[in-house]
């Protein structure tokens, strides 16, 4: 490919602020697997111009020199990375921009959406070689706080929270389920470990031992959770004093979300309430699924209190924030149901805009008994569909 690397980056917060937009939607592609391969799989996907995804089930390469285009579905993103992209353009596409927001003051937050197996992980987190957007983020964040440091005084607060099964823990304080509660700044989960973080180094290792505490299915004990969310939130302090001394004090949180397998949560077809209370549906994701509906639509009432996730995420939602999206999918054709389903949905995400009506409060009461949830998630999957 002879396009620069960031050449596809057209848009940047500012523009898409502009024109109403509030989501930026990303789409990386990860390289097929040995499973993938061993079992004959081709390749399903093509990215063109770091932009457009072509989505083609039958096509094959020679089709494709051939016929010189495409069949298939296409799709266009803010970027779009091919399986050859480095962790750290992928970083300094999609997020470099809101650390920096966030060093102002401002509240940003980067989603990884896709079934399992996509790479939601490998992109957050990554591996000790090839550190994902969280290390990425908050070794920027120490830089760019390195050279602030004449102006006035950051501390740099983690934490790192997991939602299984609507339960909240403490990543890096295994123990007892969180309680959420709304205090002045918005829902906070109460005893939540707040690390006071003082360099890079010591943080990778801190989220690979949070990433240890993750649930992982009985069922699939050699796999990391597939319905667990993840979410590291950076918060950065900022104090200093104006020539009249008085005192400055700013708050940027940056939040960082490792979701849970969507392939559940994108099983829309009819259930009945025993079969949907076995699967056990992601309630979660199909609530941030519903908030996105919602938002999309321009609704005045936006199910937040639905599920813990969206409650921990409001603030990351609506208002001002900054929001990235970045979708995980597999090239191989074998997955191409759950990939066309990712990108509908990063599509769909895209289309967010900022509504006047956005301050509204939802008043619903969370539901309390089994039943009350199983009659939710029915109607939350009515709403997705
Ligand atoms: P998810 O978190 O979405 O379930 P993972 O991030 O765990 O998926 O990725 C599944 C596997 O694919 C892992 O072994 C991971 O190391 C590998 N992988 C994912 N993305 C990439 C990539 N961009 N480059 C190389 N390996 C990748
Ligand atoms: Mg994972």
């Amino acid at each position: 490919e002879n396009v620069a690397p960031n050449a596809a980056r057209k848009l940047s917060f500012a523009e898409t602020e502009k024109s109403g937009r509030r989501i930026l939607a990303f789409v990386r592609v990860r390289p097929l697997g040995k499973k993938e391969k061993d079992a004959g799989s081709r390749c399903c996907v093509r990215i063109v111009d770091r932009r457009d995804v072509y989505l083609t089930e039958f096509a094959s390469e020679k089709d494709y020199l051939r016929l010189k285009r495409l069949r298939g579905r296409h799709f266009t993103f803010d970027a779009s990375f091919p399986d050859s992209v480095t962790q750290q353009e992928v970083y300094s596409t999609t997020t470099s921009e809101l650390v920096e927001a966030v060093l102002e003051g401002r509240n940003g937050s980067v989603f990884c959406y896709g079934a399992t197996g996509a790479g939601k992980t490998y992109t957050m987190l990554g591996t000790v070689e090839s550190p994902g957007v969280m290390v990425l983020a908050i070794k920027d964040l120490f830089s760019k706080i390195r050279m602030r440091s004449c102006d006035g005084n950051h501390a740099v607060h983690l934490s790192y929270l997991e939602v299984y099964n609507e339960t909240v823990r403490d990543l890096l304080s295994p123990g007892r389920p969180l309680v959420l509660r709304e205090d002045k700044q918005g829902i906070v989960a109460a005893g939540l470990t707040q690390y006071r973080a003082y360099s890079t180094d010591e943080v990778m290792a801190l989220l690979q031992q949070g990433n240890q505490n993750r649930t992982t299915e009985p069922t699939r004990a050699n796999e990391t959770s597939s319905r667990s969310h993840a979410i590291l939130q950076v918060v950065i302090e900022y104090r200093a004093r104006d020539a009249a001394m008085n005192v400055i004090n700013k708050v940027g949180k940056l939040s960082l979300i490792d979701l849970a397998g969507s392939e559940r949560a994108l099983a829309t077809e009819q259930r009945t309430v025993r079969s949907l209370e076995g699967a056990n549906i992601n309630r979660s994701l199909l609530a941030l699924s519903s908030c996105i509906n919602a938002l999309v639509e321009g609704k005045k009432h936006i199910p937040y209190r639905n599920s813990k996730l969206t409650q921990l995420l409001k603030d990351s939602l609506r208002g001002t924030c900054n929001t990235v999206m970045i979708a995980n999918i597999s090239p191989s054709n074998l997955s191409f149901g759950e990939t066309q389903n990712t990108l509908h949905w990063a599509d769909r995400a895209k289309e967010i805009r900022t509504k006047a009506t956005d301050a509204n409060e939802d008043l619903l009461p969370v539901p309390e008994t089994e039943t009350d949830r199983t009659k939710l998630v029915l109607e939350l999957q009515k709403e997705n569909r």
